[in-house]
Protein backbone atom coordinates (compact mmCIF):
# COMPACT_ATOMS: atom_id res chain seq x y z
CA UNK A 1 0.00 0.00 0.00
CA UNK A 2 1.96 3.19 0.91
CA UNK A 3 1.05 6.66 1.69
CA UNK A 4 1.01 9.19 -0.68
CA UNK A 5 1.69 13.17 -0.43
CA UNK A 6 1.65 15.98 -2.94
CA UNK A 7 -0.04 18.95 -2.96
CA UNK A 8 -3.18 20.07 -5.44
CA UNK A 9 -3.63 23.36 -6.90
CA UNK A 10 -6.97 24.87 -5.71
CA UNK A 11 -8.60 26.74 -7.22
CA UNK A 12 -7.10 25.72 -10.24
CA UNK A 13 -5.18 28.30 -12.64
CA UNK A 14 -6.98 29.40 -15.50
CA UNK A 15 -5.92 29.24 -18.84
CA UNK A 16 -4.40 33.50 -19.52
CA UNK A 17 -3.18 36.37 -17.74
CA UNK A 18 -1.09 36.24 -14.76
CA UNK A 19 -2.22 32.68 -13.79
CA UNK A 20 -0.58 31.43 -17.34
CA UNK A 21 2.70 34.00 -17.05
CA UNK A 22 3.23 32.10 -13.52
CA UNK A 23 3.19 28.68 -14.14
CA UNK A 24 5.59 29.07 -17.12
CA UNK A 25 8.11 30.97 -15.07
CA UNK A 26 7.51 28.33 -12.23
CA UNK A 27 8.18 25.16 -14.70
CA UNK A 28 11.32 26.98 -16.00
CA UNK A 29 12.73 27.28 -12.49
CA UNK A 30 11.54 23.48 -12.44
CA UNK A 31 13.63 22.97 -15.18
CA UNK A 32 16.12 25.04 -13.90
CA UNK A 33 16.49 23.44 -10.64
CA UNK A 34 16.58 20.04 -12.21
CA UNK A 35 18.82 20.58 -15.62
CA UNK A 36 21.36 18.31 -14.53
CA UNK A 37 18.80 15.92 -12.80
CA UNK A 38 18.84 12.47 -14.50
CA UNK A 39 15.70 11.52 -12.50
CA UNK A 40 14.08 14.17 -14.04
CA UNK A 41 12.91 14.59 -17.70
CA UNK A 42 11.49 16.89 -20.00
CA UNK A 43 8.86 15.51 -22.60
CA UNK A 44 6.76 17.55 -24.98
CA UNK A 45 4.66 18.55 -23.00
CA UNK A 46 5.51 17.86 -19.33
CA UNK A 47 8.45 17.32 -17.18
CA UNK A 48 8.43 13.86 -15.48
CA UNK A 49 9.89 12.24 -12.58
CA UNK A 50 11.17 8.89 -12.21
CA UNK A 51 10.53 8.76 -8.83
CA UNK A 52 7.81 7.22 -7.07
CA UNK A 53 4.80 6.87 -9.35
CA UNK A 54 6.34 9.59 -11.76
CA UNK A 55 4.87 12.66 -10.89
CA UNK A 56 4.39 15.08 -13.43
CA UNK A 57 4.16 18.93 -14.14
CA UNK A 58 2.56 19.81 -17.50
CA UNK A 59 3.37 23.10 -19.58
CA UNK A 60 -0.02 23.83 -19.78
CA UNK A 61 -1.31 24.99 -16.07
CA UNK A 62 -4.42 24.77 -16.56
CA UNK A 63 -5.02 21.38 -16.93
CA UNK A 64 -2.87 20.35 -13.66
CA UNK A 65 -4.65 19.10 -10.11
CA UNK A 66 -2.55 17.38 -8.33
CA UNK A 67 1.74 16.45 -7.59
CA UNK A 68 2.00 13.83 -6.14
CA UNK A 69 3.13 10.12 -5.18
CA UNK A 70 3.44 7.31 -3.10
CA UNK A 71 5.95 7.95 -0.48
CA UNK A 72 6.59 5.13 1.58
CA UNK A 73 6.62 1.64 0.38
CA UNK A 74 8.97 -0.20 -2.03
CA UNK A 75 8.82 2.32 -5.18
CA UNK A 76 9.05 5.79 -3.40
CA UNK A 77 11.76 4.59 -0.68
CA UNK A 78 14.40 3.96 -2.97
CA UNK A 79 14.14 6.98 -4.87
CA UNK A 80 14.27 9.69 -2.76
CA UNK A 81 10.54 10.65 -4.20
CA UNK A 82 9.63 12.68 -0.82
CA UNK A 83 12.88 14.78 -1.57
CA UNK A 84 11.38 15.67 -5.06
CA UNK A 85 7.65 16.55 -3.68
CA UNK A 86 9.02 18.64 -0.84
CA UNK A 87 11.24 21.09 -3.19
CA UNK A 88 8.39 21.13 -5.97
CA UNK A 89 6.02 22.41 -3.17
CA UNK A 90 8.17 24.60 -1.84
CA UNK A 91 8.61 26.14 -5.55
CA UNK A 92 5.11 25.96 -5.99
CA UNK A 93 3.85 27.63 -2.98
CA UNK A 94 6.43 30.61 -3.66
CA UNK A 95 4.75 30.96 -7.13
CA UNK A 96 0.61 30.12 -6.14
CA UNK A 97 0.59 31.20 -2.19
CA UNK A 98 -2.34 28.97 -0.65
CA UNK A 99 -3.96 27.72 -3.86
CA UNK A 100 -1.03 25.51 -3.51
CA UNK A 101 -2.58 22.71 -0.69
CA UNK A 102 0.31 20.62 0.97
CA UNK A 103 -1.30 16.88 1.82
CA UNK A 104 0.37 13.68 3.53
CA UNK A 105 -2.05 11.20 3.91
CA UNK A 106 0.90 9.69 6.88
CA UNK A 107 -0.60 13.36 9.11
CA UNK A 108 -4.46 12.12 8.00
CA UNK A 109 -4.28 15.00 5.03
CA UNK A 110 -5.84 14.47 1.75
CA UNK A 111 -6.15 16.29 -1.66
CA UNK A 112 -9.06 18.39 -2.41
CA UNK A 113 -9.42 17.28 -5.85
CA UNK A 114 -11.26 13.83 -6.51
CA UNK A 115 -9.22 10.85 -7.73
CA UNK A 116 -10.76 10.55 -11.03
CA UNK A 117 -10.55 14.01 -12.29
CA UNK A 118 -6.91 13.94 -11.13
CA UNK A 119 -6.17 11.15 -13.47
CA UNK A 120 -8.10 12.96 -16.32
CA UNK A 121 -6.31 16.07 -15.90
CA UNK A 122 -2.78 14.00 -15.87
CA UNK A 123 -4.12 12.30 -19.54
CA UNK A 124 -4.68 15.36 -20.73
CA UNK A 125 -0.77 16.49 -20.65
CA UNK A 126 -0.43 14.33 -23.60
CA UNK A 127 -2.41 15.94 -25.99
CA UNK A 128 -1.80 19.85 -25.79
CA UNK A 129 -4.29 22.67 -26.33
CA UNK A 130 -2.71 24.42 -28.70
CA UNK A 131 -3.80 21.18 -30.90
CA UNK A 132 -7.07 21.69 -30.59
CA UNK A 133 -6.66 25.52 -31.24
CA UNK A 134 -4.99 24.79 -34.79
CA UNK A 135 -7.39 22.47 -35.94
CA UNK A 136 -10.28 24.83 -35.61
CA UNK A 137 -8.31 27.63 -37.18
CA UNK A 138 -6.42 25.74 -39.68
CA UNK A 139 -7.80 27.07 -42.94
CA UNK A 140 -9.10 23.98 -45.44
CA UNK A 141 -6.59 22.67 -47.41
CA UNK A 142 -6.76 21.94 -50.93
CA UNK A 143 -6.81 18.37 -52.38
CA UNK A 144 -2.78 19.34 -53.49
CA UNK A 145 -1.68 20.86 -50.55
CA UNK A 146 1.42 18.60 -48.94
CA UNK A 147 0.38 19.81 -45.41
CA UNK A 148 -2.56 17.77 -45.81
CA UNK A 149 -0.86 14.90 -45.66
CA UNK A 150 0.28 15.64 -41.99
CA UNK A 151 -2.51 15.95 -40.58
CA UNK A 152 -2.32 18.69 -38.13
CA UNK A 153 -0.02 20.99 -39.23
CA UNK A 154 2.66 23.09 -36.75
CA UNK A 155 3.72 25.04 -39.80
CA UNK A 156 3.16 26.72 -43.17
CA UNK A 157 4.86 26.59 -46.46
CA UNK A 158 6.04 30.08 -47.07
CA UNK A 159 8.35 32.56 -49.45
CA UNK A 160 11.63 33.32 -47.84
CA UNK A 161 13.24 36.73 -48.53
CA UNK A 162 16.34 35.38 -50.36
CA UNK A 163 15.60 31.73 -50.11
CA UNK A 164 13.03 30.57 -51.84
CA UNK A 165 10.55 28.81 -49.93
CA UNK A 166 10.75 27.11 -46.26
CA UNK A 167 8.55 26.13 -43.24
CA UNK A 168 7.53 28.77 -40.56
CA UNK A 169 5.68 27.98 -37.41
CA UNK A 170 2.19 28.54 -36.85
CA UNK A 171 2.18 27.89 -33.20
CA UNK A 172 4.88 28.16 -30.53
CA UNK A 173 6.56 24.99 -30.92
CA UNK A 174 8.12 23.14 -28.12
CA UNK A 175 11.26 21.32 -28.01
CA UNK A 176 11.29 17.26 -28.42
CA UNK A 177 8.10 18.07 -30.71
CA UNK A 178 7.19 15.92 -33.69
CA UNK A 179 6.76 18.82 -36.99
CA UNK A 180 6.41 16.31 -39.69
CA UNK A 181 6.74 12.63 -40.60
CA UNK A 182 6.15 11.72 -43.79
CA UNK A 183 7.23 8.60 -46.41
CA UNK A 184 9.16 9.63 -49.16
CA UNK A 185 8.14 10.29 -52.29
CA UNK A 186 10.93 8.03 -53.75
CA UNK A 187 14.02 6.79 -52.91
CA UNK A 188 17.40 6.22 -55.44
CA UNK A 189 20.74 5.29 -54.86
CA UNK A 190 24.14 6.55 -56.23
CA UNK A 191 23.97 6.14 -59.82
CA UNK A 192 25.13 8.15 -62.85
CA UNK A 193 23.39 11.18 -64.02
CA UNK A 194 22.64 9.21 -67.63
CA UNK A 195 21.35 6.84 -65.18
CA UNK A 196 19.37 8.57 -62.51
CA UNK A 197 17.42 10.75 -65.13
CA UNK A 198 15.61 7.30 -66.63
CA UNK A 199 15.03 5.54 -63.09
CA UNK A 200 13.69 9.14 -61.86
CA UNK A 201 11.32 9.25 -65.00
CA UNK A 202 9.82 5.57 -64.10
CA UNK A 203 9.32 6.61 -60.55
CA UNK A 204 7.93 9.65 -61.55
CA UNK A 205 5.30 7.75 -63.88
CA UNK A 206 4.24 5.60 -61.58
CA UNK A 207 2.89 7.83 -59.07
CA UNK A 208 -0.16 9.29 -58.23
CA UNK A 209 -1.12 12.98 -60.27
CA UNK A 210 -0.44 14.63 -56.67
CA UNK A 211 2.93 12.72 -55.75
CA UNK A 212 3.64 14.05 -59.18
CA UNK A 213 2.72 18.12 -58.85
CA UNK A 214 4.88 17.71 -55.52
CA UNK A 215 8.07 16.52 -56.43
CA UNK A 216 7.97 18.70 -59.75
CA UNK A 217 7.20 21.96 -57.65
CA UNK A 218 10.31 21.18 -55.92
CA UNK A 219 13.33 23.73 -56.34
CA UNK A 220 16.12 22.77 -58.66
CA UNK A 221 19.65 24.48 -58.49
CA UNK A 222 21.03 22.84 -61.28
CA UNK A 223 19.04 23.38 -64.12
CA UNK A 224 20.62 21.10 -67.53
CA UNK A 225 19.55 18.63 -69.02
CA UNK A 226 18.86 16.33 -66.46
CA UNK A 227 15.70 18.06 -64.99
CA UNK A 228 14.63 14.91 -62.27
CA UNK A 229 18.15 14.69 -61.03
CA UNK A 230 18.69 17.97 -60.69
CA UNK A 231 15.24 18.27 -58.58
CA UNK A 232 16.44 15.01 -56.55
CA UNK A 233 19.84 16.28 -55.88
CA UNK A 234 18.47 19.19 -54.79
CA UNK A 235 16.36 17.97 -52.05
CA UNK A 236 17.17 14.67 -51.07
CA UNK A 237 17.96 14.03 -47.52
CA UNK A 238 19.74 10.52 -46.97
CA UNK A 239 18.32 7.55 -45.69
CA UNK A 240 20.03 7.32 -42.78
CA UNK A 241 23.25 9.40 -41.07
CA UNK A 242 25.56 8.64 -43.87
CA UNK A 243 23.41 6.80 -45.99
CA UNK A 244 23.97 6.88 -49.89
CA UNK A 245 20.44 6.49 -50.99
CA UNK A 246 18.41 9.70 -50.78
CA UNK A 247 14.66 10.70 -50.33
CA UNK A 248 12.65 12.69 -51.87
CA UNK A 249 9.51 14.11 -49.58
CA UNK A 250 6.82 16.49 -50.23
CA UNK A 251 7.13 18.71 -47.37
CA UNK A 252 10.79 17.88 -45.37
CA UNK A 253 11.94 18.87 -48.35
CA UNK A 254 11.28 22.48 -48.40
CA UNK A 255 12.87 23.13 -45.03
CA UNK A 256 15.57 25.51 -45.09
CA UNK A 257 19.53 25.10 -43.69
CA UNK A 258 20.68 27.13 -40.72
CA UNK A 259 24.14 26.81 -38.87
CA UNK A 260 22.27 26.63 -35.25
CA UNK A 261 19.07 24.95 -36.48
CA UNK A 262 16.64 24.61 -34.08
CA UNK A 263 14.40 21.03 -35.73
CA UNK A 264 16.53 17.78 -36.91
CA UNK A 265 15.73 15.50 -38.97
CA UNK A 266 16.03 11.43 -39.03
CA UNK A 267 15.11 8.30 -41.40
CA UNK A 268 13.28 5.89 -39.13
CA UNK A 269 14.71 2.87 -40.89
CA UNK A 270 12.30 0.27 -39.19
CA UNK A 271 9.31 2.81 -39.93
CA UNK A 272 10.69 3.86 -43.05
CA UNK A 273 9.99 7.40 -42.96
CA UNK A 274 11.59 10.79 -42.16
CA UNK A 275 10.62 12.70 -39.06
CA UNK A 276 11.54 16.59 -38.23
CA UNK A 277 11.53 17.14 -34.07
CA UNK A 278 12.02 20.20 -32.78
CA UNK A 279 15.81 20.25 -30.73
CA UNK A 280 14.84 23.93 -29.06
CA UNK A 281 11.60 25.76 -28.73
CA UNK A 282 10.47 27.48 -32.11
CA UNK A 283 8.10 30.59 -31.71
CA UNK A 284 5.38 30.99 -34.08
CA UNK A 285 6.13 32.80 -37.23
CA UNK A 286 9.65 31.82 -37.15
CA UNK A 287 11.20 29.67 -39.42
CA UNK A 288 12.05 25.84 -39.13
CA UNK A 289 15.20 24.85 -39.92
CA UNK A 290 17.60 21.32 -40.23
CA UNK A 291 21.43 21.55 -40.59
CA UNK A 292 23.09 20.72 -44.42
CA UNK A 293 26.38 20.77 -43.36
CA UNK A 294 29.22 18.61 -41.93
CA UNK A 295 30.41 21.14 -39.29
CA UNK A 296 33.64 22.80 -38.96
CA UNK A 297 34.24 26.58 -38.84
CA UNK A 298 32.04 29.03 -40.95
CA UNK A 299 34.28 29.56 -43.87
CA UNK A 300 34.51 25.40 -44.25
CA UNK A 301 30.45 25.39 -43.88
CA UNK A 302 30.34 28.21 -46.11
CA UNK A 303 32.53 26.70 -49.26
CA UNK A 304 30.24 23.28 -48.64
CA UNK A 305 27.15 24.77 -48.68
CA UNK A 306 27.79 26.67 -51.66
CA UNK A 307 29.62 23.72 -53.74
CA UNK A 308 26.71 21.27 -52.48
CA UNK A 309 23.53 23.41 -52.78
CA UNK A 310 24.39 26.69 -54.37
CA UNK A 311 23.55 29.25 -51.72
CA UNK A 312 25.93 31.07 -48.94
CA UNK A 313 24.39 30.94 -45.77
CA UNK A 314 23.34 34.14 -43.15
CA UNK A 315 21.94 32.14 -40.39
CA UNK A 316 22.04 33.36 -37.38
CA UNK A 317 25.53 31.91 -36.38
CA UNK A 318 26.90 33.26 -39.51
CA UNK A 319 26.12 36.64 -39.39
CA UNK A 320 27.34 37.14 -36.15
CA UNK A 321 29.86 40.22 -35.67
CA UNK A 322 33.38 39.44 -35.88
CA UNK A 323 34.74 38.90 -32.84
CA UNK A 324 31.61 36.37 -31.82
CA UNK A 325 31.57 34.47 -35.44
CA UNK A 326 36.41 33.83 -34.67
CA UNK A 327 34.73 32.63 -30.90
CA UNK A 328 32.13 30.87 -32.83
CA UNK A 329 35.01 29.38 -35.48
CA UNK A 330 36.90 28.04 -32.21
CA UNK A 331 34.20 26.16 -31.06
CA UNK A 332 33.60 24.19 -34.05
CA UNK A 333 37.15 23.58 -34.80
CA UNK A 334 37.41 22.50 -31.38
CA UNK A 335 34.11 20.11 -31.66
CA UNK A 336 36.15 18.65 -34.60
CA UNK A 337 39.00 17.69 -33.23
CA UNK A 338 37.56 16.64 -29.88
CA UNK A 339 35.10 14.68 -32.54
CA UNK A 340 37.89 12.92 -33.96
CA UNK A 341 40.22 12.23 -30.56
CA UNK A 342 36.85 10.58 -29.02
CA UNK A 343 36.53 8.24 -32.22
CA UNK A 344 40.34 7.28 -32.02
CA UNK A 345 39.69 3.01 -31.07
CA UNK A 346 43.48 3.06 -30.19
CA UNK A 347 43.53 6.27 -27.63
CA UNK A 348 40.10 4.15 -26.56
CA UNK A 349 41.87 0.75 -25.60
CA UNK A 350 45.26 2.64 -24.03
CA UNK A 351 43.99 5.45 -22.24
CA UNK A 352 40.21 5.48 -21.60
CA UNK A 353 40.50 8.36 -19.40
CA UNK A 354 41.99 11.09 -21.39
CA UNK A 355 38.89 9.96 -24.07
CA UNK A 356 36.35 10.15 -21.36
CA UNK A 357 37.58 13.69 -20.75
CA UNK A 358 37.44 14.59 -24.04
CA UNK A 359 33.78 13.74 -23.84
CA UNK A 360 33.28 15.68 -20.83
CA UNK A 361 34.94 18.83 -22.39
CA UNK A 362 32.99 18.36 -25.85
CA UNK A 363 29.82 18.17 -23.65
CA UNK A 364 30.66 21.25 -22.49
CA UNK A 365 31.71 23.23 -25.64
CA UNK A 366 28.68 21.56 -27.78
CA UNK A 367 26.10 22.91 -24.74
CA UNK A 368 28.14 26.60 -25.34
CA UNK A 369 28.23 26.41 -28.81
CA UNK A 370 24.22 25.07 -29.60
CA UNK A 371 22.83 26.92 -27.16
CA UNK A 372 21.76 23.97 -25.02
CA UNK A 373 20.23 22.44 -27.82
CA UNK A 374 22.59 20.22 -29.96
CA UNK A 375 20.11 17.19 -29.39
CA UNK A 376 21.77 14.46 -31.81
CA UNK A 377 25.28 15.28 -31.05
CA UNK A 378 24.83 15.19 -27.57
CA UNK A 379 23.09 11.66 -28.23
CA UNK A 380 26.13 10.56 -30.24
CA UNK A 381 28.33 11.89 -27.34
CA UNK A 382 26.93 9.80 -24.71
CA UNK A 383 27.12 7.06 -27.00
CA UNK A 384 30.42 7.47 -27.07
CA UNK A 385 31.11 7.37 -23.25
CA UNK A 386 29.05 4.28 -23.28
CA UNK A 387 31.26 2.49 -25.41
CA UNK A 388 34.71 3.48 -23.55
CA UNK A 389 33.05 2.78 -20.46
CA UNK A 390 31.60 -0.56 -21.22
CA UNK A 391 34.50 -1.65 -23.05
CA UNK A 392 36.26 -1.47 -19.95
CA UNK A 393 33.43 -3.04 -18.00
CA UNK A 394 32.55 -0.47 -16.12
CA UNK A 395 28.11 -0.99 -16.64
CA UNK A 396 27.37 1.47 -13.80
CA UNK A 397 28.60 4.29 -15.62
CA UNK A 398 27.89 2.57 -19.37
CA UNK A 399 24.04 2.50 -18.39
CA UNK A 400 23.78 6.14 -17.08
CA UNK A 401 25.84 7.23 -20.16
CA UNK A 402 23.14 4.90 -22.40
CA UNK A 403 20.36 6.21 -20.31
CA UNK A 404 21.30 9.76 -21.39
CA UNK A 405 21.85 9.05 -24.64
CA UNK A 406 18.28 7.58 -24.69
CA UNK A 407 16.66 11.35 -23.59
CA UNK A 408 18.74 13.30 -26.05
CA UNK A 409 17.75 11.01 -29.15
CA UNK A 410 13.84 11.10 -27.90
CA UNK A 411 14.01 14.86 -28.09
CA UNK A 412 15.48 14.81 -31.77
CA UNK A 413 14.31 11.30 -33.19
CA UNK A 414 10.95 10.43 -31.01
CA UNK A 415 10.53 7.14 -29.01
CA UNK A 416 9.95 5.08 -31.96
CA UNK A 417 13.10 5.73 -33.39
CA UNK A 418 14.96 2.58 -33.32
CA UNK A 419 18.08 4.18 -32.23
CA UNK A 420 16.11 5.65 -28.90
CA UNK A 421 14.87 1.71 -28.16
CA UNK A 422 18.60 0.12 -28.92
CA UNK A 423 19.99 2.47 -26.53
CA UNK A 424 17.75 2.52 -23.88
CA UNK A 425 17.76 -1.41 -23.83
CA UNK A 426 21.73 -1.10 -23.92
CA UNK A 427 20.67 1.58 -20.52
CA UNK A 428 19.12 -1.47 -18.57
CA UNK A 429 21.87 -4.27 -19.96
CA UNK A 430 25.00 -2.41 -20.93
CA UNK A 431 26.73 -6.12 -20.88
CA UNK A 432 24.62 -6.79 -24.00
CA UNK A 433 26.72 -4.59 -26.15
CA UNK A 434 29.10 -6.35 -28.20
CA UNK A 435 32.26 -4.42 -26.72
CA UNK A 436 31.59 -5.09 -22.90
CA UNK A 437 34.67 -5.79 -21.48
CA UNK A 438 36.77 -6.23 -24.96
CA UNK A 439 39.56 -4.18 -24.20
CA UNK A 440 39.64 -4.36 -20.51
CA UNK A 441 38.74 -5.30 -17.50
CA UNK A 442 40.47 -2.21 -15.56
CA UNK A 443 37.07 -0.39 -14.59
CA UNK A 444 34.87 -3.42 -14.33
CA UNK A 445 31.45 -2.17 -11.85
CA UNK A 446 28.14 -3.38 -11.24
CA UNK A 447 24.96 -1.68 -12.68
CA UNK A 448 23.93 -0.95 -8.90
CA UNK A 449 26.94 0.71 -8.04
CA UNK A 450 25.71 4.00 -9.07
CA UNK A 451 26.20 6.89 -6.50
CA UNK A 452 23.16 7.51 -5.02
CA UNK A 453 24.08 10.34 -2.85
CA UNK A 454 25.53 12.88 -4.64
CA UNK A 455 24.85 15.97 -6.17
CA UNK A 456 24.37 16.95 -9.77
CA UNK A 457 27.89 18.62 -9.97
CA UNK A 458 29.64 15.88 -7.91
CA UNK A 459 27.69 13.12 -10.15
CA UNK A 460 28.48 14.06 -13.41
CA UNK A 461 32.46 13.99 -12.14
CA UNK A 462 31.90 10.73 -10.70
CA UNK A 463 30.36 9.43 -14.33
CA UNK A 464 32.96 11.77 -16.49
CA UNK A 465 35.94 10.49 -13.54
CA UNK A 466 36.64 13.77 -13.04
CA UNK A 467 37.10 13.29 -9.48
CA UNK A 468 40.65 14.31 -9.23
ZN1 LIG B 1 25.21 29.50 -41.33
Amino acid sequence: MGIDAGFDMDPPLSKGGVDKQNWGRFIDLIKEQYKDDVQVEIMPNYIKFNVGENPKLPFEGHKFLRFSSKVSGAIASSSGVERYINTVTRVAKAHFGSRVQYWNEGANQYGVHDWKKVSESIRSYEQPDVLETQASITPPLSATDPVKEQGIALFEIQDIPGKGRGLVARFNISKGTRIICEKPLLTAGPMPPNKLEPFLAKAIKAMSKTSQRQFLSLHNNSKGKHPFGGIFRTNALPCGSGSPIGGVYPTACFINHSCIPNAHNNWNSAEKHETIYAIRSIERGAEITIPYDHGGASRERQVFLKDAFGFKCDCSCCSLPPDLLKASDNRRIQIQSLDKAIGDPFRMMSSPHDSLSDCYLMLQVLEQEFDGCASAMIARLYYDAFQISIAHGDQARASMFAERASKARVICEGEDSPETLRVKSLAVKPADHSSFEVYSRKWQTTRDSVPKDLDTVQFDKWLFRQEN
